[in-house]
Formats: structure tokens, C-alpha cells, sequence
């Protein structure tokens, strides 16, 4: 009888333990900082200040990494970046010492204070090019850096994009997998049943395709209005990347900054324009 009441009591003080740790209260911070955070909650509006305190991680953005095609537009220029310079940045990166970071590590550092290695920087791709797999990855597993890939699920198994496979095989290797709409239209025109269709279907698609929760987001085109932060939130979505447009002093999760790289830079163009655009 006394042997069964005392691992009774081992039991009974092992769950009190778990649900009183101090994950829980950090839970509850980051809870009212993504759910709201107005300004009636004085917690949340000093969480607020803190985080637009804090120095910027630089977050590169890529689309199509493959030479750009005779008499292409400048601006479509403006979105391919040649294998030889893709790899020649992520040799640069790495030869400047610069850790790659994920948005979890990002989150953290934001919102809990975890600290980031000295020099980070986030590698990210939008629009679920099948190169940013056979180029993008393999560059980047021989610099041991890991990548977010912003993927619209319309594309996924076309043509030229990345199939089920290949997105599931990034994120059992390390890599994010991540949000970046259905079909790519742009969120300041969604309406009703848009929301749906562009932020959760996604979510759970890609959710069921990796057996991992999805909790981040790009927007189309770097375009969001103030309606999408809600409407983010409430489907789980814990950060939200733009692009070199100014973040918001009200929702800066919800508006991280990101830079282009053009095909038109040279390697140390790319670092400068990095430390130009993301040192305050
Ligand atoms: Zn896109």
C-alpha cells in the first residue's frame, strides 16, 4: 500500500512539474504579442519596443536560380540569379563567416531573447522552382546551410517545380518548409472564402505533406494590408516575411523584411547590399 502511494506522489509531482515550467509563461508572452498585443496588455507593448530594438537579421530572398534568358526583361532579370553566382554567394557567406538561420531561431530571438550566432543570416526561396532543390540545397548542404522554402501549392508536382518528394525530402533534411499561398495572388485583394483558400488549405496540405506543424508565411509580391495580420494569426501562423519594404512598428512579426538578390549583382555587391540593407 505505501508503495503505491509513493510513486502515486512521484507521478502526481513529475505532472505538476511539467505544467509549471517556465516554457509554459513564455508561451503565454509570445501568446499575447501574436494574438494582439494592444495596447491595454502593458506586458505586451514593452515586448513590442523590444523587439523593434533589436538589430535586424539579414533574410536574403531568392526565385529562380539558372542563367537568364537572351532579350529578358530587367525586371525578370531581377529574379534569376545564375548557378555560378548562387554558388558563389554561399561560398562567400560562408567564407565571411556567416551562420545560417531558420525562422524558429529567428522567432526565439525575437520574442525570448535566444541568442543568434554572431553572424546570421537566413537564406530563403519563394514560388517552389524545382532548381532551388537540385541547386539551391545542394549549394547549400556544402556550406552546412540550411534554407526556407516559401512554396505555393498550385505548383507543387508541375513541371519545372518541385515535386511532393522533393519538398518533403527538404524538410526531413533540416531545411523550412513554408507558406506562400495557393495560387499566388496577392493578399490586399482576398475576400470571404480567399483567406481559406490562400492561408489554411496550404497550411494543411504542406502540414500533411511533412507530418510537421507550418508556421510561417511570405506574401506574394511582398504585399500585405492590415486585415492579413489577423487573419495570419488565427491560422497559426507565427511569422510573416515582406520583402525590402519598411516592417510595421505595430506588427513587426508579421512584416520581417527580406532582400532580393538580383542576377545583376556581383558576390561582394550581394554582401554589401546585405549589410547596407538589414545594419541600422
Ligand atoms: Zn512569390
Amino acid at each position: 500500500m505505501n508503495k503505491y502511494y509513493i510513486i502515486l506522489s512521484i507521478i502526481i509531482s513529475f505532472l505538476n512539474a511539467c505544467s509549471s515550467g517556465t516554457g509554459n509563461k513564455k508561451e503565454q508572452k509570445a501568446d499575447s504579442l501574436i494574438h494582439g498585443g494592444s495596447a491595454k496588455n502593458k506586458n505586451s507593448v514593452n515586448d513590442l519596443a523590444a523587439i523593434l530594438s533589436k538589430r535586424e537579421v539579414p533574410v536574403l530572398c531568392y526565385h529562380h536560380i539558372r542563367e537568364s534568358k537572351p532579350g529578358e526583361s530587367k525586371n525578370m532579370k531581377s529574379y534569376s540569379v545564375s548557378p555560378s553566382s548562387f554558388a558563389s554567394q554561399m561560398k562567400a557567406l560562408s567564407d565571411s563567416g556567416y551562420s545560417s538561420v531558420l525562422p524558429d531561431q529567428l522567432y526565439d530571438y525575437l520574442v525570448n531573447n535566444v541568442e543568434l550566432p554572431s553572424k546570421p543570416v537566413m537564406i530563403t526561396f519563394d514560388d517552389t522552382d524545382g532548381e532551388q532543390y537540385s541547386i539551391g540545397a545542394a549549394e547549400m548542404q556544402k556550406f552546412g546551410f540550411k534554407g526556407v522554402f516559401f512554396i505555393m501549392t498550385i505548383s507543387i508536382n508541375r513541371p519545372r517545380y518541385m515535386s511532393k518528394e522533393q519538398i518533403k525530402n527538404l524538410s526531413d533534411s533540416g531545411h523550412v518548409i513554408a507558406a506562400h499561398t495557393w495560387d499566388h495572388h496577392m493578399v490586399t485583394k482576398y475576400q470571404g472564402a480567399d483567406w481559406d483558400t490562400q492561408l489554411s488549405n496550404p497550411k494543411k496540405q504542406l502540414e500533411a505533406l511533412i507530418g510537421k506543424p507550418l508556421k510561417y508565411f511570405a506574401y506574394p509580391f511582398g504585399l500585405w494590408n492590415k486585415a492579413a495580420i489577423p487573419e495570419l494569426k488565427n491560422r497559426g501562423y507565427q511569422l510573416a516575411f515582406i520583402l525590402s519594404s519598411k516592417r510595421d512598428s505595430i506588427e513587426p512579426l508579421h512584416t520581417i523584411r527580406r532582400m532580393i538578390v538580383p542576377g545583376t549583382w556581383s558576390t561582394n555587391g550581394m554582401l554589401n547590399a546585405m549589410r547596407a540593407t538589414f545594419n541600422k
